[in-house]
């Protein structure tokens, strides 16, 4: 019996199997995304983007400074887009706050009485593409938008985001360093959640 390595097919399978998303923690809160990404790339979070990529870069020299890995052997390289490599896209400005969930998602709760809305996968289906996202909380009879709910590191609204994958959830902390960067873009505090398709 040839020996079987325990750990490569585990890896390989969870690094492609989550997503990390920075927001403002204002949803409307927007800058231009080259304005952004420039500020990224002095700060050494990204690397220039690769012609054709648009706005998805591979990471920069300074990545372990901003973010905490544990539990995975993420590849670092500057070739885009193939598997197991980290990239970084910067998403937006979005004309309107959109929820960003995904199979991870935990019912959010309610700002005014706190009890999660078990029924919130119907009500943002069932809802239109418009801006008015209200969610109606089964407890307390509030009706609030979306972005007023409190989503927890499972999901979150925005205009703009920076996602960084392949990240398991949990797995890629941002630090403290990274906070402050974004702060330093004045859109306010930042927030990060995870998302699995
Ligand atoms: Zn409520």
């Amino acid at each position: 019996m040839p020996m079987i390595s325990p750990s490569i097919p585990t890896i390989s399978r969870r690094l492609h199997n989550g997503r990390l998303l920075l927001t403002p923690e204002d949803p409307m809160a927007a800058i231009p995304g080259q304005s952004l990404s420039g500020q990224l790339l002095d700060a050494g979070l990204i690397a220039t983007a690769a012609p054709g990529n648009g706005m998805r870069f591979a990471s920069g020299k300074r990545l372990f400074e901003y973010i905490g890995f544990t539990g995975c052997a993420v590849q670092f390289g500057s070739a885009l887009d193939q598997t197991g490599r980290l990239a970084i896209e910067i998403e937006g400005p979005l004309d309107a706050p959109v929820l960003r969930y995904g199979r991870n998602s935990r019912p959010p709760r309610c700002a005014q009485c706190q009890r999660p809305l078990p029924t919130w996968r119907e009500q943002i289906e069932q809802t239109n593409s418009g801006d008015e996202r209200l969610l109606h909380c089964l407890g307390c009879g509030a009706e609030a938008p979306g972005w007023s709910w409190n989503w927890g590191r499972h999901g979150g609204f925005g205009r703009l985001f920076v996602n960084l994958e392949p990240v398991f959830p949990g797995e890629g902390r941002p630090l403290p360093a990274l906070l402050t960067l974004l702060a330093q873009v004045e859109l306010g505090p930042w927030r990060y959640f995870y998302v699995q398709d």
